[in-house]
């Protein structure tokens, strides 16, 4: 695309559209970067630029770009029934088949699906389907859910309720009522309490999960949810003593475990489920992102036994759902690319060979200068950014993360910032050498981060003399 067209498409995108998670001002005086099409793990630019995609989208193009078996599958089914809903005792072949692939999948107690359209919309479901559940236990006053602090559940009233984004809560509230927030298991994030061995840390935050439920009661509480591994909050793997001491913690109280597979689900841990690497018995598991690899939207939410028997033997209508519950060319597509997924053994190479691989190469990031923690469990990973003087946190005001971040798009790399924390996600179908050019990218990004640093601190002391 020539160079007027850009600058064309970018007044266009400035003069009318509001993009989400955006400050729109200074997005109107940068202007966009434009993505024209995609290969592989690779996307391209208006100006053909080719960039690594080290998000895979938002964390969800598993399979990579240019996959023609999901174009196949969207363009038959939209030629067979473009739409059709599964209200009113109605449906259509793909919802039943993706329903039946995801059953077969997920852990041996969930046996049934409730179809949406993206990840938020399952979290809504999620916390109409809890409170509904326990009405018709008889305990309506089961009404609490407790989440995370900095845990992300989507954007909807629902979803930024569920969700600890303390930002999110400030704009556009107050939030739903009965929901509340523990403390994340992010070692690294919440000042590595000195000389605390992180285990210890992890159980101190089970232990303060438990202190929630004795507080509210645990006759009030309705549900825990919270991702296996945190995404949005900032690719936080919390210590290996976390989730067993949570677990012990819920299977004290009746309390019901809500894992949000949005970002965990297909494959991104190796496993199917974040909730079997960490051997976690959710009662119910909302889904989106990798389910589709992204090529249309879709989402929904695994229901185990114990809350479907109850809504299917004493619920009579629930009254919830969504025009485009189950869609006809999305369920094809995400069962299309289920089905690749299991041909293609994606899961079992993310497990074995390219998770391992990984961390390896992204864990000699952990050498550089400004690198003050190098993770990855799967195919997701971050580091922690710090002041190579000091070993602790950059001043906030120097946006140590989206200078990296900058330099890292402009490397021909795209790794997202949290904060200082910087993260990748990459397709599941990343090829060793990929993974080389990445953590490569990376790096020169590192470096160009850390000389620039050097020069605005020296400016400052300069600065400051004068
Ligand atoms: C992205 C995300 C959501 C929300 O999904 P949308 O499709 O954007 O609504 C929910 N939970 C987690 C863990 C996510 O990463």
């Amino acid at each position: 695309m020539s160079a007027s067209k850009t600058g064309q498409l970018q007044r266009l995108d400035r003069a009318h559209h509001l993009h989400p998670f955006t400050d729109f001002k200074s997005l109107g005086e940068e202007g966009s970067r434009i993505i024209e099409r995609a290969e592989g793990a690779y996307i391209i630019d208006s100006e053909g630029n080719r960039i690594l995609d080290g998000m895979a989208g938002l964390w969800c193009v598993n399979l990579g770009y240019g996959r023609e078996e999901l174009v196949a599958a969207a363009t038959e089914q939209m030629h067979q029934l473009p739409y059709y809903n599964n209200f009113f005792k109605t449906t259509h072949p793909p919802a039943v088949q993706l329903a039946e692939k995801l059953v077969s999948l997920a852990p041996e107690h969930m046996n049934r699906v409730f179809f949406t359209g993206s990840g938020s919309e399952a979290n809504d479901t999620v916390l109409r389907m809890v409170r509904r559940y326990w009405a018709l236990k008889g305990k309506p006053e089961k009404q609490w859910v407790i989440g995370r602090e900095n845990g992300y559940h989507g954007s909807t009233v629902a979803g930024m309720s569920l969700g600890g984004m303390a930002p999110m809560h400030e704009q556009g509230g107050p939030c739903v009522p009965g929901i509340t927030h523990v403390r994340q298991p992010y070692w690294f994030g919440e000042g590595r309490p000195a000389g605390q061995d992180p285990n210890d840390f992890g159980i101190e935050c089970a232990a303060a999960l438990e202190a929630k439920i004795r507080e509210l009661g645990e006759e009030n509480v309705a549900a825990f949810i919270a991702e296996p591994v945190q995404g949005a909050g900032g690719a936080i793997i919390p210590p290996q003593s976390y989730w067993p001491a949570v677990k012990a913690v819920l299977d004290k109280y009746d309390i019901l475990l809500v894992v949000d597979e949005v970002i965990c689900g297909f494959g991104r841990l190796g496993e199917w489920f974040g909730s079997v690497h960490y051997d976690l018995t959710p009662d119910l598991m909302p889904i989106a992102k990798g389910l589709s690899s992204g090529y249309l939207p879709i989402g929904g939410v695994l229901v185990g036994d114990r809350v479907a028997d109850t809504l299917i033997e004493e619920g009579g209508e629930f009254f919830h759902g969504f025009t485009y519950s189950g869609h006809p060319a999305c369920a094809a597509v995400a069962l299309r690319n289920l089905e690749l997924m299991e041909a293609e053994g994606v899961v079992e190479r993310v497990r074995d060979d390219l998770g391992p691989y990984l961390a390896q190469r992204w864990g000699e990031l952990g050498d550089h200068p400004l690198v003050g923690e190098a993770r990855s469990l799967g195919l997701v990973g971050a580091l922690e950014l710090v002041d190579p003087e000091t070993g602790e946190r950059f001043d906030k005001a120097l946006g140590a993360g989206n200078l990296c971040r900058d330099h890292s798009f402009a490397s021909g790399l795209v790794m997202r910032s949290v904060g200082d924390t910087m993260i990748i996600s990459p397709p599941l179908v990343i090829s060793h050498e990929e993974i080389d050019e990445l953590v490569d990218k990376a790096r020169a990004a590192l470096d160009a981060t850390q000389r620039q640093l050097a020069v605005t601190t020296t400016d400052k002391i300069k600065e400051s003399l004068t």
